[in-house]
Order: C-alpha cells, then structure tokens, then sequence
C-alpha cells in the first residue's frame, strides 16, 4: 500500500482509510458512479485475477468492474481465494464535493449472498473450532439458510472427521491456537478474544436474548461456545452481516451418529464420484425435488443413525407412502412448487431479496396446505409423519397477504415500481390513477393540438432530459404557433413545450415518483413482515425437507426394487440378493448378478474375499457396506430381504490409492488410514478392507494385510470384508474360528475366463492374472511366455507347500505354532 500522500485527492484518501481498516487479504471494491474501481496492489492483483484491464488514475494502478455484473466478478475472486468489501456511494453525488461512502459488507466464500452463485444442493457452511483443555469445539453457520449449530468433541481425530464431513467454505481458527490444529486447514485465524468463552458466551446470550444457553442444551460446552462467539463476530463485525436470522443454536448430534471419516467418504463415493456425483450413492438415491431436501439428504447420507427406533420410524414412512402410490404423487407435485424457502426466508429477513423472493417465497408457503393435507391421510399410525405434519405450521394470513400485494410478475429492482398489485393500497391506486389520468389527458391533448394547428404528424413524446415535449417535423415549422416555446432542434424535427404541457408533466412525473417511492416503502414492509414468521418458515422447510427425503426414499424403492431391511442390535448381518445401488443403475447393457451376504459373530465375522482380478470383489464388499449405510439411514435397500445388526462406524479402505492431492506417497496414505482403522474400530464396527498392502514389495504387503486381518480377528472384533489378490490369505481360515472364506466365481471356457459375479463359499482355487492380461488386449507371445514361467513358479512353491500345510488342521482353534510355519514359509520364500 502506498504511504498516505497529502498530494493525494480527497476521494484517494476516503479510499485509503477505508482500505486500512481491512484485513490484508480483502479487496475493496470501491464504487465510483457506475463502476467499482480497485485501486494500488488490489489493481494489480485483481486484474491479473479476473482478466481486468489494469490503467492509472494519475500514477495510482486501477482497474474496475461494471456495477451491474459485480456479482459474476465477486464470484470469481471468492473462487480464487479472496474476500471483496464492498464500499458504496452514499446519497446523490454533488459536482465538486467529494461523496460520501460506506462499507456496506465483506463477502467471503461462506456468504456470497447471491443464491445464483450457490450451488443449492449443498450447505454453505463457516465453521470456527476452538480448543479449551481436553474438549474440541465445533460452530458452524449457515449464513445463507440461518442454521447454527455447535458441537463438542475428545480428540483433534473426531473434530477433524466432522469437519471434513461438513466441509466448510471457510474455516476459522483462533489466532492464538494456529498450531493447535495440525490436521485442519484453516482459511482464515481469527482474533483470539473473539474465541475467549468467558467474552462468547455473555455474546450469545445476548444475541438469542437468553438469560443462559441452558434452554438450547449446550450452556456447559466451553470449548464450542466459544468458537460459536467468534464466527458470529467474524460475520457481524468482519463481514458486516446482519445475523438476526440466526435464530437458535443446535447441538450438532455426535452420539447415535455413525462415523464415517472423510477417507470412507471417499473410497465408498458416498456423495461424490471420480466420474462425478452421479456415480456416487447420492447421486443414486437422488430424487428429492426441493433444495432443502437435496442438502437434508445429504447430510443423512454423511451421517447415517445406530439408533433403531429412530430408523423404524423413517421406515414407517416409507413403507406408507409406498402403500399411497397416488397420494405419492400428489406430494410430490406439491413439492416441487416448494422453493429454497431456508435461504429465501433468511436473505429477506436480512433485508435483502427482491419482490421475486418474496412472491417465490409466498408462492412456496402457498404448497403448505397441500402438503399437510396429504400427509396427514398417512400419518394415523405413523408417527414420524404424525411429526412432520405437526412442524408444518399454517401460513395462510402470510400467504394471502403476498399474493394480494404483489403484482403477477414483479421486477427484479425494488426501487422503479411495478411490484404492487393495484388494489392493494388506496394511496398508491390514487398516485397510479393520477399518473394514468395524466398520461390519458396527453393523448388528449395531442389530438387537440393536431386539430388546432392542423399538423397531423404532431406528437407528445418523453425523454428523461426534456421530460414531455412536443415534436414537429420540419416540414410543418411554419404552422407551429406563438405559444410553442423552443426546447431542442434536431436534424429533421423541432421539439417545444407550452405551458399547459409543463404543468401536467409535474403533476405526471409527481404522481410517479411518489407511487414507486410508496411501492419501495410497502415493499420493506411486507419484507419486514416475513421476519415475524422467520422461525416458524425455519421450522416448516425442515419438515418439508424431510418429507422430501422420505418420498424420495420410496420413490427409489418403487423404481429400482428395494425391500424394507430389518434392523436389530445384534452383530448380525445377512442379505438375500443384494445388489450395489451405484452400479446396478450405472452400468449399462450387462445385467447385474446379485449377491447374498452372511455375516455372525462365530464362523462369518471375517470374510476374506478371494478372486482374480476383474471378477467384482470390490463391488461386492462396498455394496455391503452401501446397504448397510442405506439401511441406517432410514431407505430401502437394493435386495430380496436383509436383516442388519446396526453397526457403530464404518470404515472402507482401497489399497495404493492414490492422494496425491495431500503429496502423501500412496502406500503412506494406505498405511496411515489404515492405523486409524485399527485405533479406532470396534466391535459393533464395519470394515471393509479392499486389497490392503498392495502398495508395497509383495511380502511386505502380504505380512502387513496378514497382521490387520488378525488384529481385527483377535482384538477388536469388527464384521470385516476382506478383498484380497494376496491368495495366502485364505489360509487364515484353519487358525482363526471367526475367519471365512469366500470367492468371486469365474468358469474357464477354451483358456478363455468368462465372469459369473457370484460370491460364494471357499477360497479362489487360482488369480488367473494371465487370461485376464489375455482379454486386456496383451499379445499372445507374452501370454504364452508368462503361462510358462506360472508353471514353473507353481511347480517349485509346491515343492515347498507341504511343509507348511502339514501341521495345520482344518477347523482346528488358533495355534500359535501354525501361525508361525506359515509365515517361515513366507520368508523363507523371500530369502
Ligand atoms: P475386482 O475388484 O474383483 O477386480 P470389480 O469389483 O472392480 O472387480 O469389478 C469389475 C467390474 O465387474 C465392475 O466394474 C463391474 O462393471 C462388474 N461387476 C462387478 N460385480 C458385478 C455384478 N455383481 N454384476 C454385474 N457386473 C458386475
Ligand atoms: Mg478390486
């Protein structure tokens, strides 16, 4: 920044105090009549960002943006990692006086206010942690739609996997605690005092004006408290938002909740794919019709529920909509005329939005009663339905009240009229009239003035320079009579006024500026009203959210076949003819084989899962997973019938992926999300472990997938999946009772190796690697020559087999010597 320089203007030194009071990592974008100029390194900066044209104002670098696109530039530099304040002219500017300018707001990514730039189906979320002694607190703000909720936690691990979960635009970390986090990326340190729970939570009651937080349920939570005080700092002192939406604060629910770490997340596609979200669960189970049911499901498919009765209840709703196909239906039209009412309601009460909003906003309230009245048929019985009907709420004075005031099809500006029906307000009829009167009278007295002076080409016209003004073509100049006073010549045509004319414009031009001045001021008014009914509104778009969710639900169930899975507490699980919910949708022209899934506590808790290459063992283990993750979230699941004991996490793990994203080597990143599986699983867990070990020298990988797969066996006793290549794994059968195993059958037909996709009981008798390479497309003499050096391998470890194998005994309890032998053979074999 360039010193302040008393050779500067006025306007350069307004903009440099301004620009001094920010943060370094802001822009300002600084009005000056139709454009936002950037000034100094912010030019330079800014230009390069947003391809601008970089000129000089004097020696001062400067580049600007159109007034009317801003939003799109905003959006950009948001994108690129910037915050934008916004700095406006205030009141008219006067010739030579220096106008005055406010900073009206900073956006930053967590509040780009314009619901264009958002992407609806997700949340927009700024979270700020904070630690005090042993607790991990979490706040996160939805400034768009008004959620605000807090959490605690006992480690960094639990704080850093909710986070990765929510994923948040902006992430804000006490400047006192920037080495407190090691596992976060933080966008932004923030002002430790703001932090302090003893200056957050006087902060917070204030703001929900509570004599205490008791009411919400988190009055003891220090550490969440005061990462709740700093980000509602951070927006209202930084960013200059208004908060008053913010309604209540919700205790983000951590118990009852199953974990699923962002790694998972990842390797099972839950909301995201390689090939894009369409390839993801999500993108499978999507078919809610409403944004805010778009987010809800999304945030139950990152967050499934162990507790049972929680899910029979969502089950009961489904399996009733199911028996109302035309009730379905009928609620799902009626969803669809349900527009982002979460973030409509709060961008209005923000003082912000136009008639559009509010008529969008009156227009989705308006579904309401259609709703309700559908789900109430269904909820006799049905409690979760029962519920949501109950959070409905009636709208109807607010409903009606819109839908009298504003016109049919309101602009988008808010300041030139034309969003008030007539009817609705006396005052504006009579200004309306006035102006109509006026504009009739015109009419009138072009007519009479062609007949006085017997031009007929005469006409009364407007513009915004002379106002009314009478136009004569040059060729009748001669008949234009004495009271006709000169106003402007142009080439072909002579423009006058007349006395009478000027008084009528300024009863016309009167009469219309008061109306939209008046149409403004009903406009903040009824804006004003939608405040009252903010919580309620807040209330209802989660029922309606809800509801949207259960729909989809067994609207999925209808169209791809899914049965009502039964949920226990046991650690159970068996699945009759399941199918992967992705790829059974995804994958064209080749139908998908079903597959049946059996799981206990004595025989079947560890299944190792064996088969060459290509034959469907990761898609077996992940749709296991997959139903599991549906089941607990209250869908149907893609099979015949399944019963599933609930399970507490779920952890998926794909070996040698790659991150390179996170500049891990691959076989690190494997090994670590590894260890944290082994750290944190238990016995109510799910694991599924594809190819583990495969990132390393063959031994190593075999040794270590060996070691995990008793680990888990032995001391933490999670169902486990285990897809491996590393055949010898089968072996752990004969030592470990709970170990079972299975393999993906394949049929070889003329040396050629046709895929049958069923998973059935007993070890893979051999990789076939070879015909695989055959049907890649490798060339014969490398597949015969590789053929010849597997019979020579297969004849020499033979040789050796039977010294392992002889003192093991089938079926026999763990023997600590067998374990031995096999793993000398190992490396025995390695020397
Ligand atoms: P593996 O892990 O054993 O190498 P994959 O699970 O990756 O095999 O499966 C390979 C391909 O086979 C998948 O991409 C899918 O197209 C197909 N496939 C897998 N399982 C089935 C199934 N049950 N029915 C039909 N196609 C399947
Ligand atoms: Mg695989």
């Amino acid at each position: 920044m360039a010193a302040q320089d008393s050779s500067l203007s006025p306007m350069m030194d307004q903009y440099l105090r301004m620009k001094q009071g920010l943060p370094e990592d802001v822009w300002l974008f600084f009005r000056l009549g139709d454009f936002y100029e950037m000034f100094f390194e912010d030019a330079v900066e800014a230009s390069a960002v947003l391809g601008l044209t970089l000129t000089k104002r004097h020696t001062v670098p400067m580049c600007g943006v159109p007034f009317h696109s801003v939003e799109g530039y905003i959006g950009q530099a948001v994108k690129a990692g910037k915050r934008v304040a916004i700095a406006e002219q205030k009141g008219t500017p006067v010739p030579g006086k220096l106008v005055e300018r406010e900073l009206v707001q900073v956006v930053s990514a967590g509040t780009l206010a314009d619901l264009a730039l958002l992407n609806e189906a997700e949340h927009n979320y700024i979270v700020a942690v904070f630690r005090e002694k042993s607790a991990w607190g979490l706040a996160c703000v939805d400034h768009t739609t008004g959620e605000f909720s807090v959490a605690e936690f006992g480690s960094q691990e639990a704080l850093a996997e909710e986070v990765s979960r929510v994923a948040p635009r902006e992430l804000l970390v006490s400047d006192e605690q920037r080495d407190s986090f090691p596992l976060l990326r933080p966008t932004l340190f923030y002002d430790g005092y703001a932090f302090l729970p003893g200056a957050a939570v006087p902060v917070l009651e204030a703001h929900f004006q509570v004599h205490s937080l008791e009411g919400f349920g988190c009055a003891g939570l220090r550490a969440a408290l005061g990462a709740a005080g700093a980000v509602l700092h951070y927006l209202k002192h930084q960013l200059r938002r208004s908060t008053e939406h913010l309604r209540k604060l919700a205790l983000r629910p951590t118990e009852g909740v199953v974990l699923i770490d962002a790694a998972s997340q990842r390797n099972l596609d839950l909301v995201d794919a390689r090939g894009g979200a369409k390839f993801s669960l999500l993108g499978a189970l999507d078919g809610t019709s409403s944004p805010m049911g778009a987010r809800k499901l999304r945030d139950w498919v990152l967050h499934p529920v162990a507790d049972v009765d929680v899910l029979r209840g969502r089950q009961d709703a489904v399996e009733r909509f199911l028996g109302e196909p035309f009730l379905m239906s009928k609620l799902r039209d009626s969803l669809k005329g349900v527009r982002d009412l979460e973030r409509l309601s709060s961008k209005l009460a923000q003082g912000a939005g136009n008639a559009r909003d509010l008529m969008a906003l009156g227009c989705s309230l308006g579904q309401v009663p259609a709703v309700e009245a559908d789900l109430y048929v269904l909820a006799e019985g049905c409690p979760k339905l029962g519920d949501l009907c109950g959070r409905l709420g009636d709208f109807a004075g607010l409903v009606e009240l819109l839908a009298g005031a504003l016109a049919d099809e309101p602009p988008v500006t808010i300041k030139e009229g034309g969003m008030i029906r007539d009817g609705y307000s006396a005052e504006l009829d009579e200004l309306r009239l006035a102006s109509r009167d006026g504009k009739a009278w015109l009419a009138e007295m072009e007519a009479r003035e062609r007949a006085a002076t017997g031009i007929d080409s005469l006409k009364i016209r407007f513009n915004n320079v002379f106002g009314y003004y009478i136009e004569v073509t040059r060729a009748n100049y001669a008949k234009v009579p004495e009271h006709y006073h000169r106003k402007q010549t142009l080439a072909n045509a002579e423009r006058f006024v007349t006395e009478e004319l000027k008084r009528m414009e300024g009863t016309i031009l009167g009469a219309d500026e008061r109306s939209r001045q008046l149409e403004y001021e009903l406009f903040c008014a009824l804006r004003e009203e939608v405040k009252g009914f903010l919580d309620a509104i807040q209330v209802s778009a989660d029922a309606l959210a809800e509801a949207d969710v259960l729909l989809a639900f067994a609207e999925s169930a209808q169209r791809h076949g899914y049965c009502r899975p039964e949920l226990d507490c046991s650690r159970n699980l068996s699945i009759v003819n399941g199918r992967h919910p992705v790829i059974e949708q995804v994958q064209q022209g080749v139908p998908f084989v079903p597959n049946d899934s059996l799981m206990d506590e004595e025989g079947n808790r560890v299944l190792i899962l064996t088969g060459p290459n290509m034959a469907g063992k990761s898609t077996y283990i992940r749709q296991v997973a997959l139903i599991v993750l549906m089941a607990q979230i209250g869908s149907f699941v893609p099979a015949e019938s399944a019963r599933i004991g609930v399970v507490d996490r779920i952890f998926c793990r794909v070996g040698a992926s790659d991150d390179l994203a996170r500049g891990q080597s691959t076989f690190m990143v494997e090994m670590s999300e590894t260890a944290m599986i082994l750290n944190n699983a238990t016995e109510r867990s799910l694991v599924i472990l594809d190819e583990i070990g495969r990132g390393t020298a063959t031994f190593d990988g075999l040794s270590i997938a060996w070691a995990v797969a008793e680990h888990l066996h032995d001391e933490l006793g999670s169902r486990t999946l285990f897809a491996t290549h590393y055949h010898e794994l089968v072996d752990l059968v004969h030592t470990h009772p709970a170990v079972s195993n299975w393999h993906v059958e394949v049929r070889e037909w003329k040396d050629e190796i046709v895929f049958l996709r069923k998973v059935l009981p007993g070890p893979a008798d051999k990789s076939y690697g070879i015909q695989v390479a055959r049907l890649a497309g490798m060339p014969e003499s490398i597949v015969s020559r590789a053929k010849e050096i597997l019979t020579h391998l297969e004849m020499s470890s033979t040789r050796r087999e039977p010294k392992a194998r002889k003192r093991q005994k089938p079926g026999m309890p763990v023997a600590r010597e067998a374990e031995v032998t096999q793993l000398e053979l190992l490396w025995d074999e390695e020397e």
